[in-house]
């Protein structure tokens, strides 16, 4: 196991460094929606641009070669980094690119009228708007698993739920909203017994907990490149070997091709054949760089470091009256048989100040410079089951400290009684 040395991992954000020197030093607990970059990615990026760029997988020249070896070098590390074969590895420019994907060749290909595709109620859009318009067009249906109190999948939904009909199981690893752990593996077990495919979205699991497809028993799985400290648009689909096989291509063009003719084509084997066009190779780089960076820092001291903060934060909001946390008290629960316990939310933590719209509280917030979010979090229908509108969402990365914790803690209990005292005021 790694020490975690939190003042040498803070130095290696360089915004996070600037944001620290303010007159109102940067919170940052927005993490959930993208993180920061270390140095690291930062000069892989620049790296590539600067010395390396040229279109990959085409030209013989050494700068053609050598663009696309970084590239095939990145998707080997990829593959490493969840434990996949490097041809199960598709770039994409997210996961929210990632899932539509799957969608709209796997599922297209598959559903039938009477089919049912299993999600979550806590899905984000991007894993859920998909599959809700190939089930549409496929005459197909949604069924929805639903979260306890406590923000868990209880295993009588899962066996509730799914099916002989089951084609399709697509849920989240963790919930963006809940920050929830959920048990893919029970999911991919339970629909693997009627013959269907288990899809994760780990786009929130993978800068917290160790994404491991065989672990998981995912036949696809679906993450982004910037939640985990690499760039902005560039992600990876992993798609079993024999799954990719013999799926349609959804984009065509260059790249991506073994013949083509007036009237047909035929196409590369995976993982080119869904790559068309140009790849963001200096993405590919950067993201490969900051997997590198995870594993170096280690999934073992971020889980503890992230874990601490995660209880200080969720005892700091119990504490304050009026507001509601949404999902699991704790971040972690005991295992019955006495073996280590396991984590049951990771990152986010969203909550209502009651009487307080979210989007005051997190206006209240910015004003000391706490970055937070609110709304619905592009997962409409759980905040609307959670019953309220918009939530407040606070989330945590591997370089936020006590200190951030309690900045934003005081200024939630600023808000709430900058509220109060306003709406006293109105009544006089
Ligand atoms: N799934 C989950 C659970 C997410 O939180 C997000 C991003 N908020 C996505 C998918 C989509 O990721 P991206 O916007 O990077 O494509």
């Amino acid at each position: 196991a790694h020490a975690f040395d939190l003042d040498a991992v803070l130095a290696q954000f360089p915004l996070l460094v600037a944001g620290r020197r303010g007159e109102k030093p940067l919170v940052y607990l927005d993490n959930a929606a993208t993180t920061h970059k270390p140095e690291c990615v930062l000069s892989a990026l620049e790296y590539y641009y600067r010395c390396a760029n040229a279109n990959a997988g085409r030209g013989v020249y050494p700068l053609a070669t050598a663009s696309t070896k970084l590239y095939e070098e990145a998707r080997r590390t990829a593959a490493l980094f969840v434990g996949a074969a490097d041809d199960e590895i598709v770039f994409t420019s997210g996961a929210t690119a990632a899932l539509n994907l799957v969608a709209y060749s796997w599922g297209m290909e598959h559903l039938q009228p009477g089919d049912e595709v299993v999600l979550t109620m806590a899905e984000h859009h991007s894993n859920l708007l998909p599959w809700q318009q190939v089930a549409r067009l496929k005459g197909a249906k949604l069924v929805y698993l639903l979260p306890d109190a406590q923000g868990r999948i209880p295993d009588e939904e899962i066996d509730a739920k799914i099916g002989p009909r089951t084609k399709i199981a697509a849920v989240a690893h963790v919930s963006n909203v809940l920050g929830s752990v959920f048990p893919v593996r029970r999911v991919a077990d339970a629909v693997h017994a009627y013959g269907g495919v288990l899809v994760a979205d780990c786009a929130q699991s993978v800068a917290h907990l160790p994404v491991d497809v065989r672990a998981l028993d995912a036949d696809f799985l679906a993450f982004s490149g910037h939640k985990m400290y690499g760039p902005m648009g560039v992600g990876v689909l992993y798609g079993r070997r024999e799954l990719l096989a013999g799926m349609e291509p959804l984009l065509r063009g260059g790249g991506m091709i073994e013949s083509v003719f007036e009237q047909h084509a035929a196409f590369a084997d995976a993982p080119a054949r869904f790559e068309a066009g140009t790849p963001n190779v200096a993405g590919a780089v950067g993201l490969a760089e900051a997997m590198r960076f995870l594993l170096e820092v280690g999934y073992d001291a971020v889980r503890a470091r992230e874990r601490r903060l995660v209880e200080r934060l969720l005892a700091g909001l119990a504490a304050l009256p009026d507001v509601r946390v949404h999902g699991a008290p704790h971040g972690e629960v005991g295992v019955a048989d006495g073996g280590a316990p396991e984590p049951s939310r990771c990152g986010a933590v969203s909550f209502n100040v009651r009487g307080v719209d979210a989007n005051d509280v997190a206006a209240a917030l910015a004003r000391d410079n706490v970055a937070v979010r609110a709304g619905a979090h592009c997962a409409e229908p759980l905040v609307r089951y959670l019953g309220e509108r918009a939530t407040c969402r606070a989330s945590l990365a591997l370089y936020n400290t006590e200190e951030d914790v309690d900045r934003f803690l005081s200024s939630v209990e600023n808000a709430k009684r900058n509220v109060s005292r306003m709406i006293m005021a109105s009544m006089h």
